[in-house]
């Protein structure tokens, strides 16, 4: 059992610090909770940092796990905090992307997104390689055992199909655990295991149990915190509940204990109690989750299916259970034939349609005009630098009106199906969309986000499943500001140099 813990505003010994590390203290001491799971600045506010917390915890013996999320700070900070992390004896971490900044001191934070959750995984499974140095001799390696986030409570294909792929390519980066987004729909859960099973992937996966009160239910129905979802029906029983005598305790506390009770039943090697609890209300959820005993999750597994009416599923419903079979929705093997294909294939835009050409013309590397196109550009690499601007500015003229492009110099383009993560994703997602999502809009901006558009563009052409096959992508903000065309050309950008080491992850 795992117990999520928020860190206060301000220095430990303050009031608010006493009283989290108190409160941290007291789970400590309970036999039933392994393992207490620290938050990094958690909805993008500026908190505590996990280790100062943590380091109180391991003083007396408790195992922790320290949430890093890719927010606040550059893959060299990453890097930084990951020798201190070692070096202080901390191995669990579990790797976030993590959520958009909020207001900060005398204003909004920058984000930094310089690396998202899988650049954290690789970069940390080097570490326990031992990262080179200078002279390209292995460091001391670090002992991270590295953790993951699926958010599979998605409610659309185009959503969720994107976040299975992601989690798969975070396990095969690293990630030894998982522990998934906190969701009210036990039929997603059971689907997460078994799209697992059918991936061949064997990870532990940990049920990530958030307990409701009326203010939380609320600020997820209202999609105010990121990933999170409540529906319509969940928010109204708790709105009913919450006007008893006890505001609706009893009622959160029992659904609590029946997540807790199916998830084992389910499969989940463990559960996550996330929420403003004490130890009276962890152990309170844990004693009746034992009541339900070995089988009777199954009676119960009804009662947490808070669902949308269009909710997508992978795998079709188990009549008999009412959660999830073990075979593939007949909507989903529908839409994957080649004539539902090639239908879906007129439905996609001109200019996606062109890009490709383009790209399989020119830009692939093994396109037929590459090789003569590089021999351009290296010409013109020892043309005066005046050439060399007309080409930028002809490349910038072109790219700009059809993918509002922003120079970022190291193009992913061809891999998010033509659509720019500089401009039209606000946390500059590279390598698969973060959770943040609600009904495939864009958590920061009113807008669709660009992995679940790239995801309905692929489809048509079979290319949705393998989105997320290419080596992990580090862009090189060595090349802002330069021609991408250029880059490509002559080899300087990320798809040729993929970051050394991944070919021997796991
Ligand atoms: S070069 Fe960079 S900014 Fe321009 S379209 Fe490609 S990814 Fe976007």
């Amino acid at each position: 059992m795992a117990v999520e813990l928020v860190t206060s505003r301000g220095v430990i010994s303050d009031l608010a610090g006493q009283r989290a590390l108190n409160h941290a203290r007291d789970l400590a001491e309970s036999p039933q909770i392994d393992v207490l799971s620290i938050t990094d600045n958690p909805a993008g506010n500026a908190m505590l940092a996990a280790d100062t917390l943590g380091t109180e915890l391991r003083s007396i013996g408790q195992e922790v796990i320290i949430h890093l999320a890719c927010k606040d700070g550059n893959r060299n900070s990453l890097e930084s905090r990951g020798w201190k992390l070692a070096s202080e004896g901390f191995d669990n971490i579990l790797a976030l992307t993590g959520d958009y900044p909020k207001p900060g001191y005398g204003g909004m934070a920058r984000p930094s997104f310089d690396i998202d959750s899988v650049g954290l995984l690789s970069m940390y499974s080097e570490m326990n390689r031992g990262l080179r140095d200078g002279k390209g001799r292995r460091m001391k390696p670090t002992n991270f055992f590295l953790g993951a986030v699926v958010t599979n409570h998605k409610r659309y294909e185009r959503e969720l199909v994107p976040q299975y792929l992601k989690l798969r390519r975070k396990i095969e980066t690293g990630a030894r655990f998982v522990i998934n987004q906190a969701g009210y729909d036990v039929r997603k859960d059971d689907e997460l295991l078994r799209w697992l099973a059918l991936s061949g992937l064997k990870v532990p996966v940990i049920a990530n149990v958030f307990v409701l009160s009326l203010g939380a239910a609320r600020a997820f129905h209202a999609g105010r915190v990121p990933g999170v979802v409540v529906t319509d029906e969940l928010v109204a029983l708790a709105e009913r509940y919450a006007s008893s005598a006890d505001r609706g305790r009893s009622f959160f506390l029992e659904l609590a204990a029946k997540q807790v009770a199916i998830a084992r039943g389910l499969g989940f090697r463990g559960a996550y109690l996330g929420g403003k609890l004490d130890l009276a209300d962890c152990e309170q959820i844990l004693a009746r989750a034992e009541e339900f005993g070995p089988d009777g999750w199954k009676t119960i597994a009804g009662d947490v299916q808070f669902a949308c009416p269009d909710e997508f599923y992978y795998f079709a419903r188990d009549k008999a259970t009412g959660l999830s079979s073990s075979e593939v929705s007949g909507v989903l093997v529908a839409s994957r034939t080649s004539a539902a294909r090639r239908r879906a294939r007129l439905r996609t835009p001109i200019n996606y349609r062109t890009s490709r050409l383009a790209h399989s013309t020119v830009f692939a590397p093994t396109a037929p005009l590459f090789d003569v196109v590089r021999r351009f550009y290296s010409a013109v690499e020892s043309a005066p630098v005046s050439a060399r601007k007309v080409l930028h500015l002809v490349e910038h003229v072109s790219k700009v009106p059809l993918y509002n492009c922003k120079d970022c110099g190291d193009c992913s383009l061809p891999e998010i199906a033509y659509l720019c993560p500089e401009s039209q994703c606000a946390k500059n997602q590279r390598n698969g969309p973060c959770g943040g999502s609600h009904d495939g809009l864009c958590e920061v901006a009113e807008r669709e986000c660009i992995w679940a558009r790239a995801y309905e563009r692929l489809k048509p052409y079979g290319e949705e499943t393998s989105m997320l096959d290419a080596p992990v992508v580090f862009n090189d903000n060595a090349l802002r500001g330069t021609s991408a065309w250029a880059n490509t050309f002559l080899g300087r950008d990320h798809i040729a140099h993929p970051v050394a080491g991944q070919e021997d992850v796991q």
